[in-house]
């Protein structure tokens, strides 16, 4: 077991060539490699014409290549093969590339793809959650089923948007033909208020580490509110959840440790399902909190979340266990160095990563 704060700074390599860590130019791309710099690594952004500037304009950014789209990432992995570049995959590379395509590519990639299967289904995520014990949203196979408020799902819903809100059994009946020919799910809705909990797995050491926390900033169910009830009435406004924002949260001291408990068991039953390696690195429980204090889990994400953007600088969480800052993009890049001066690389690699 390494210790992680005792090893120093250098991210060399034996011949003492620096590894370069790389990643898509948006999403939580500055914090990534802010902190892989921070680390010793040499760093790489891969742009699109619109963020190039951006990304040239910050002096821990060593090299940007810029591509016509994120889409085009594809044509550029034949050169990043040959390079000593890590990848470090963020929702960008999820929202942009294929599952294919993230299995086809042997770039040295920090994470588990194994995982990607169990996360892009709703029904094997539904599966691992409930095998770990968290308490998830009940799900009504037919609308006449419905005993509470549900929001009802489309499939393929994409950037927070297609959602429709329906009170019982009668009001399904009533909408349900804007419904017709379309593939959904229809989930209880959890009257609660939302937090998202940042983890970090360490394969290296075995331990568990909270991060930090945030909520989203999501319009227009954000300016809903501000609307009185009797004003909306009639407007007809269709709600979405399209985040363009994240604020920093701290929770109730109390309910920590089930915070912590639901990270431990993501992890052990990810080991079950995705062996031997399961989930590491970064992941967030995405969750929304009711008043009898029982978290209800919508979704998990298996890598770096845009929500630890507040915290570039560390956080509450994170100083609890660094006495520097440690945003969670730098924690990414301090396993990668721990595991490259244990000489352990694909400890912290999925198994399809060619080392050059
Ligand atoms: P982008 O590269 O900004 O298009 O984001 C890629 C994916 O990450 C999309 O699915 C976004 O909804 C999600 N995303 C981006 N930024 C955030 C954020 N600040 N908080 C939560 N999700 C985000
Ligand atoms: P998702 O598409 O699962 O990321 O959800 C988008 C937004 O809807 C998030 O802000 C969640 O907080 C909220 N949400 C999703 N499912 C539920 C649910 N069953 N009950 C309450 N809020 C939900």
């Amino acid at each position: 077991m390494v210790a992680p704060e005792l090893l120093p700074v250098a991210a060399q390599t034996n011949s003492g060539e620096f590894y370069t860590i790389a990643t898509l130019g948006s999403h939580s791309a500055l914090q990534i490699l802010k902190g892989a710099h921070d680390e010793g690594f040499r760093t790489l952004a891969i742009a699109n014409l619109d963020t190039e500037r951006l990304y040239r304009s910050f002096a821990f950014v060593d090299e940007v290549i810029p591509l016509a789209r994120y889409q085009d990432f594809p044509s550029l992995v034949p050169e990043l093969e040959q390079r000593k570049v890590i990848i470090v995959p963020h929702g960008s590379f999820v929202a942009y590339l294929s599952l294919g395509e993230h299995k086809r590519m042997t770039i040295p990639y920090f994470g588990n793809k194994a995982v990607l299967d169990w996360e892009a289904s709703r029904e094997l995520q539904r599966q691992w959650l409930t095998r770990a014990g968290l308490r998830i949203p009940r799900q009504f196979r037919t609308g006449s089923e419905i005993d509470r408020p549900v929001i009802v799902k489309l499939y393929g819903a994409q950037g927070g948007k297609g959602y429709m809100f329906v009170r019982d059994a009668h009001d399904f009946e009533q909408r349900a033909e804007r419904l017709a020919r379309q593939n959904y799910i229809l989930q209880e809705y959890i009257i609660g208020v939302p937090a998202y909990i940042h983890y970090f797995y360490s394969p290296l050491t075995g331990k568990l580490e909270i991060m930090s926390m945030d909520r989203r900033y999501e319009t227009n169910v954000d300016s809903l509110g501000r609307i009185p009830a009797a004003a909306q009435e009639g407007m007809n406004v269709d709600p979405s959840y399209v985040v363009v924002g994240n604020s920093p949260l701290v929770l109730r001291e109390s309910m920590l440790a089930e915070a912590y408990r639901m990270g431990e068991d993501v992890v052990r039953v990810s080991r079950d399902i995705c062996p031997p390696k399961g989930l590491f690195g970064a992941f967030c429980i995405e969750t929304i909190i009711t008043p009898d204090a029982n978290f209800y889990v919508m979704e998990i994400s298996a890598r770096i979340v845009a929500g630890t953007n507040p915290f570039i600088d560390g956080s509450p969480y994170s100083y609890l266990n660094y006495s520097e800052p440690m945003s969670t993009g730098r924690r990414i890049a301090r396993e990668i160095k721990n595991a490259l001066l244990s000489n352990c690389l694909g400890c912290v690699l999925d198994d399809s990563s060619v080392v050059p």
